[in-house]
């Protein structure tokens, strides 16, 4: 009964928010309120606060997300720049000071530079509170759909929430959904995902029991033959759960929790009593794909939606904030006037290929080692002997986007 109430509630306060901006136009539309999409709309809204930008999820917040919860140096870095550095600490995120890698029966430790835990429920509601406190309109339980539009310099986005639908103008479209595929751009030449043939697929929960069985301020890791999972502690004591699989193994395992199961046996972790309680699970699709062209005229991409690689070096949501980022300064210039829509997509496909240089580079090349056990049981032999050996590897995928 309260559920249904609630649902109500929130189903007519959609209601009358879409009513209210039914006839506007809007500078920008952000699609998906994820760390890229967030930082794009802060971005745009600190760059001109009498700007009308628009941040829609399709999710109703706060809501989980599939992810190991590590908050790296770059994507702290990304928080400062937007005057927020004292909010992972000030929710509660712990410090996480190095990584315990496991395989088979052999164990190492990595020291990491500059690390912290948080929620992504949390999170992501903390960017969101940021974008609205910068005076954008923020909508959860909406999503959105790019349409064609007959007139130049302008997109059109469909809002469609569980009751209505409708459909607005704009200047720009940041496209920030993470790595679901975009159903609206499918007509556009530009738009061409690939997915790699050996992509694995994400899988996460969230759990208080046996939590004590692994030391705080820690990132566990254990690597087995047919993917890797990652537990770290949370702002509340709980213990975060995240695990990149091969998909066909889950579906041999019987489900999401057996195959979490065999994972941790497999890598010789301490034992996780998650049979004995139901847990739930969010995923993904396929992990590693990418983008030959991340706009179109008047469409940009950022963050996952823009290409991914697996996620065992922890620098998604450094980079998702630091694309959002660098989104925003390239579609300013667009609505400044400094450059047409043309212009501004050939500026962000060439600023995305830099920004990213040698880093996806690096994380293809650990995603690939880490298929073949032999790599793996010889690099965590040499960080057994000599742990500063990890020390240049650690900062460089981590370093900030952004020196100055
Ligand atoms: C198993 C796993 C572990 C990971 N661990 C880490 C880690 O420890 N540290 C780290 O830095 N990164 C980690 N990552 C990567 C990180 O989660 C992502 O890189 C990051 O979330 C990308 O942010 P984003 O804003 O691009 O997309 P997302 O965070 O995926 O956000 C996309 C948003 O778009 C919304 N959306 C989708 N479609 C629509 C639509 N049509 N309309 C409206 N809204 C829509 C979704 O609801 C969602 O809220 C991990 C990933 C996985 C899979």
């Amino acid at each position: 009964m309260t559920h249904s109430k609630n649902n109500h509630s929130q189903v007519s306060i959609v209601s009358e928010k879409l009513a209210a901006i039914r006839n506007r136009h809007f500078d920008v539309v952000v699609i998906g309120a994820g760390p890229a999409g967030s930082l794009a709309g802060i971005h745009l809204m600190q760059q001109d606060i009498g700007r009308r930008v628009l941040l829609i999820d399709k999710a109703t917040f706060p809501r989980d997300k599939t992810c190991g919860c590590c908050i790296n140096h770059a994507a702290l870095r990304e928080l400062e720049v937007i005057g927020a550095e004292a909010m992972v600490e000030c929710a509660g995120g712990p410090n996480i000071n190095d990584v315990q890698l496991y395989f088979k029966r052999q164990r190492t430790r990595i020291e990491l530079h500059r690390t912290k835990a948080l929620s992504r429920g949390l999170l992501d509601s903390k960017l969101t509170g940021e974008f609205t406190r910068h005076g954008g309109i923020f909508l959860d339980g909406v999503a959105g759909q790019v349409e064609e539009s007959e007139a130049d310099n302008e997109r059109l986005v469909t809002l469609r929430s569980s009751t209505e639908s409708i459909t607005i103008s704009t200047d720009a479209v940041v496209i920030a959904t993470g790595l679901k595929h975009q159903s609206g751009l499918k007509g556009e030449s530009w738009y061409q995902p690939q997915v790699a043939s050996n992509a694995r697929i994400g899988l996460a929960t969230r759990t208080f029991r046996n939590a004590d069985r692994f030391k705080p301020n820690r990132l566990h890791m254990g690597i087995a033959k047919h993917g890797y999972v990652g537990l770290v502690h949370l702002e509340d004591g709980s213990l975060d759960i995240a695990a990149a699989v091969d998909a066909n193994f889950v579906k041999h395992e019987g489900g999401p929790q057996a195959a979490m199961n065999s994972l941790l046996f497999g890598s010789d972790m301490p034992t996780l009593d998650v049979a004995a309680e139901d847990l739930r699970f969010t995923g993904t699709p396929l992990l590693t794909q990418r983008q030959e062209y991340v706009a179109g005229e008047g469409v940009y991409l950022a963050g996952d939606a823009a290409g991914y690689v697996e996620p065992f070096t922890g620098e998604g949501i450094g980079w998702a904030m630091a694309s959002g980022r660098t989104v925003a300064d390239v579609v300013d210039k667009v609505l400044s006037g400094q450059l047409t829509h043309q212009a501004a997509a050939q500026m962000w496909n060439d600023e995305y290929r830099r920004m990213l240089g040698g880093r996806q580079g690096v994380c293809r090349w650990v995603a690939t080692a880490l298929r073949h056990p032999l790599w793996v049981r010889t690099a965590i032999s040499m960080l057994r002997i000599a742990p500063p050996i990890a020390r240049p590897f650690t900062r460089r995928i981590s370093r900030p986007y952004i020196t100055t």
